[in-house]
């Protein structure tokens, strides 16, 4: 039995599905259902004693307390976050709540269920904190990408709430000897991504003959990676990955956010033609860049691939192609997630140029 944090989120949700599906070992989803949260994204293991939801905040010391007393997980790994950077550069309260306080909470009622452990259960306890290679900031075009070396410089109020939080889970490791774990990764894109994110946004935006807004210039470049290969890299990561160690997981697929836009586009020309036979790239809108925009993210897997032999299953343009068919096949999430309140939050966020 493992504890999952943040389990109705996109990475999350995901992960217990991968999970479930993979090892079959039962696990406790302890999720507070924000915005972010979605309990249809686990519709699939309705009835299956294997997955049991509970809504708590990771905050909360003694609900956290309760539940590792009574379901004695042998892991837990910590998806719950505030994750999106808009969201963080109008109110960033939440993300220090959250990825701050609600890490340390989690950690100090995780540190004190592991110390009463008995010697064997002890021993196999790992608590994996799944984080995010914005914490090491921006990167020049001619940079070498990041690797697990690299400084933190993080520059959003979430990349440094998300540092704030590497950080605490590093001292809890050198400090009180928690064995921990921590992952860097790279921006993910799969099913189940909320659409105020790039490419779910994109896509559900060109379908309803929407503009397709485009941060500045578009040159902002990130690197992509399929959210099951996210998955199945964690779960390597918890079985073989050394104590207080971190790894960056990346797919070493750079793209231009204008680039990713344009093959989004592409893909729905082929996929879903519009009704007039032009291109849904017809309906991108440059609108004016966020404050403080990261220029460019990379991330070197190299240690995670030659240490643990983890490799990506799909490449961009697989992955790229099943998550334009998800959305495509799942136009009822798709309207159920989109609420009055989603609606209001991308208006005010998109003004055109
Ligand atoms: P998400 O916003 O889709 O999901 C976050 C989940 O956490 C939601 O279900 C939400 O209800 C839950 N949550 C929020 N606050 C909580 C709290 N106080 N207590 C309990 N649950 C809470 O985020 P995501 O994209 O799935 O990201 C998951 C994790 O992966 C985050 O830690 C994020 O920093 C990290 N990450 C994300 C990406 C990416 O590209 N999305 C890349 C690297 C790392």
């Amino acid at each position: 039995m493992i504890f999952v944090t943040g389990g109705a989120g996109f990475i999350g949700a995901n992960f217990v599905l991968d999970w479930i599906e993979q090892t079959g070992e039962p696990v406790v989803n302890i999720d507070k259902l924000t915005y972010a949260g979605n309990l249809q994204n686990l519709s699939s293991l309705q009835g299956d004693a294997r997955h049991r939801f509970v809504q708590a905040d990771i905050g909360d010391s003694a609900v956290l307390a309760a539940l590792l007393a009574e379901y004695r997980p042998r892991a837990v790994v910590n998806f719950a976050a505030e994750s999106h950077v808009d969201r963080s550069i109008h109110g960033p309260e939440d993300f220090i709540q959250t990825n701050v306080v609600g890490t340390f909470r989690l950690l100090e009622a995780v540190r004190q269920y592991w110390q009463a452990l008995n010697a064997p259960e002890k021993e196999v306890f790992r608590f994996l904190h799944v984080s995010t290679d914005e914490v090491y900031g921006t990167l020049a075009p001619s940079d070498p990408a990041f690797t697990e070396e690299h400084n933190y410089e993080p520059n959003s109020p979430y990349s440094a709430s998300k540092a704030a939080s590497d950080h605490l889970v590093r001292a809890w490791h050198h400090t009180y000897g928690l064995p921990v774990l921590t992952t860097n990764c790279s921006n993910n894109y799969g099913p189940l991504h909320f659409p105020e994110k790039l490419i779910p946004l994109m896509i559900v935006n060109a379908l309803a003959g929407k503009p397709l807004p485009v941060y500045g210039d578009g040159m902002q470049v990130r690197d992509w990676l399929y959210v099951r290969d996210h998955c199945s890299a964690i779960r390597r990561v918890l079985e073989a990955g050394k104590l207080g160690d971190t790894y960056n997981v990346g797919g070493w697929n750079e793209k231009a956010n204008i680039d990713i836009v344009r093959t989004v586009c592409g893909l729905l020309d082929e996929m879903r033609p519009r009704e007039d036979g032009k291109s849904y790239a017809e309906q991108i809108t440059y609108v004016t860049d966020r404050p403080g925009h990261d220029r460019r993210y990379a991330i070197d897997a190299r240690k995670l691939e030659r240490e643990l032999g983890w490799k990506p299953a799909e490449t961009f343009e697989t992955g790229i192609r099943k998550t334009v068919q998800w959305y495509l096949d799942n136009p009822q999430w798709v309207a159920n997630v989109q609420s009055g309140a989603y609606r209001e939050w991308v208006q005010k966020q998109y003004a055109p140029q």
